[in-house]
């Protein structure tokens, strides 16, 4: 039997810039026991851990990602990567809500993972807590206090204060939410960094399950790796590693990408190519059209990202769009399309909207590489009226997409004149020659083809109906099997 342990929170600290991130991340590393007792040598790989004089949590350890700001962290969840356990949101006690917080907010909120909102710089003679509590209400952030149950600490991270507090927060809520591995699981982490020295190709890795091992076999993204040599933070080299300790990886045979899982688990084999995708209303812009039935597949709402140049733009684009129950809007800020937007879009599904806003070139070139897109406009009413049509014809698309008119199921296989044939039974409707299919196995889509043939009774016919016995051959063939459904919606 596996035994099932507490592992150290993940933390993440996300905010604005100036609000004392890099302090925080500092301040805490600085006073940390287990870094001062090695005498402080430790290089950066990315994420630290720490371990907190307080006992009596299930865990008393923490392992902060050093790389503050929601750009890497957008980043690794665009990639899939749900590295962060815990996001600390920070907050100027002067300054209280500025743009990156309420990005850092979108953040944090669809990577659904818990927050702690920090106030920091309690100790300047502006500071206004209760302001900066009243902002994030406004911003639905539900804290502690004023009706939600959002933590906050109140810091001063150059001086300390609040500091210990912050921490034991943080093992509360670790608890409270079990963040637990078995070391006889297969192994699940990520890259957090990768890097080219001496040693060879190697990667910044956070397990979040299993053990690792010298000499494991790993799967990296394509690549097979023989694990080398595992190295911790303190340049120790170590026989195998758990979760959420931050360590150094050799063994790769180019350097990895940054995102990407790593597994002990044989990789699946993609049945479904996902470019094989409906029609486009808009063929000119076929990543849009992608994007937008990718939402409307997982019936979500046509989801935004809304970026202008100011707050009345905003506010006037908000006015309309927020009417419209098929728009969700993610983010709504001033300012620049940035790399993060990017991330937040490919993570969410989402496509960004921007008024009057300019567009860097590798804002365009990133956007590209992940597949995001990016519509701008200088007309509020083009922009409103696009955004109407899109969801309006998303719509009628889905509707005509999804009238099922017959399903059946596999229950045979033959092979006739090399041919591979399905013995089918029509269960509800009916399925015509020529019908394009969809084959489901346990409720999931493996792939899509066409009836290039129909029998019935070994005859050729156009039409089977429900409780019909019929021979099928496929084209373009694919890898069925018996107990597989099949269905066939009316277009
Ligand atoms: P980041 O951009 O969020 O990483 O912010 P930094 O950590 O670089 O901090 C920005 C500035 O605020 C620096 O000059 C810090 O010294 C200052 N700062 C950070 N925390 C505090 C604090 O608690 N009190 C005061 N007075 N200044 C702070």
């Amino acid at each position: 039997m596996s035994t099932i342990t507490y592992r150290p929170p993940v933390i993440v600290i996300l905010g604005h810039v100036d609000h004392g991130k890099t302090t925080l991340l500092d301040y805490i590393r600085k006073t940390n026991h287990a870094t001062k007792e090695i005498g402080g040598i430790t290089q950066s790989i990315g994420a630290y851990e720490v371990d907190v004089p307080i006992k009596g949590y299930a865990t008393s350890k923490i392992t902060f990602i050093d790389t503050p700001g929601h750009e890497a962290f957008s980043q690794l969840r665009a990639r899939g990567a749900h590295v962060a356990d815990i996001a600390l949101l920070i907050i100027d006690a002067v300054d209280s809500m500025m743009p990156q917080t309420i990005e850092a907010i979108a953040h944090i909120q669809s990577a659904k993972i818990p927050m702690i909102v920090v106030i920091n710089k309690v100790d300047l003679p502006g500071a206004r807590i209760e302001k900066v509590k009243n902002d994030l209400v406004q911003h639905n952030v539900m804290i502690e206090g004023l009706g939600g149950d959002i933590p906050v600490a109140a810091i001063s991270a150059q001086k300390g204060t609040g500091i210990e507090d912050l921490l034991e927060t943080i093992l509360i809520i670790a608890e409270e939410k079990k963040f637990t591995f078995s070391e006889s699981n297969p192994v699940q982490g990520t890259i957090i960094e990768s890097r080219k020295d001496r040693q060879g190709h190697g990667a910044s890795v956070i397990l979040s399950d299993g053990c690792l091992r010298i000499g494991d076999i790993l799967y990296a993204g394509s690549e097979q790796v023989k694990v080398k040599s595992l190295i911790s933070s303190e340049g120790t080299h170590l026989k195998k590693v758990y979760p959420s300790t931050p360590f150094l990886l050799f063994g790769f045979n180019q350097i990895p990408k940054v995102g990407i899982m790593i597994t002990t688990t044989i990789p699946k084999k993609e049945l479904v190519n996902p470019d094989t995708i409906i029609e486009s209303p808009y063929r000119d812009n076929n990543e849009y059209v992608k994007t937008l039935l990718n939402q409307k597949k997982e019936n979500k709402k046509l989801r935004l990202i809304l970026k202008t140049t100011t707050q009345g733009s905003l506010d006037a684009i908000l006015n309309t769009v927020g009417k419209n129950e098929t728009i969700s809007v993610i983010l709504a800020t001033i300012g620049d399309i940035t790399k993060s937007d990017i991330f937040l879009a490919k993570s969410t599904n989402a496509i960004i909207i921007g008024f009057s806003v300019r567009l860097e070139k590798n804002i365009v070139q990133l956007a590209e590489q992940e597949k995001v897109v990016i519509k701008t406009y200088d007309l509020i009413y083009k922009l409103l009226e696009e955004l109407t049509e899109v969801s309006t014809l998303l719509n009628e698309k889905e509707k005509k997409l999804k009238q099922l008119k017959g399903e059946a199921k596999i229950l045979a296989q033959f092979i006739i004149d090399k041919e591979r044939v399905s013995g089918v039974k029509i269960i509800k409707g009916k399925l015509n020659i020529n019908d394009t299919l969809e084959i489901y196995r346990n409720n999931n889509l493996i792939g899509k083809t066409k009836i290039a043939s129909l029998k019935k009774r070994a005859h050729s016919v156009d039409e089977v109906k429900k409780n019909d016995e019929a021979g099928i051959i496929f084209y373009p063939q694919l890898d069925f099997l018996i107990g597989d459904m099949i269905k066939s919606y009316s277009i």
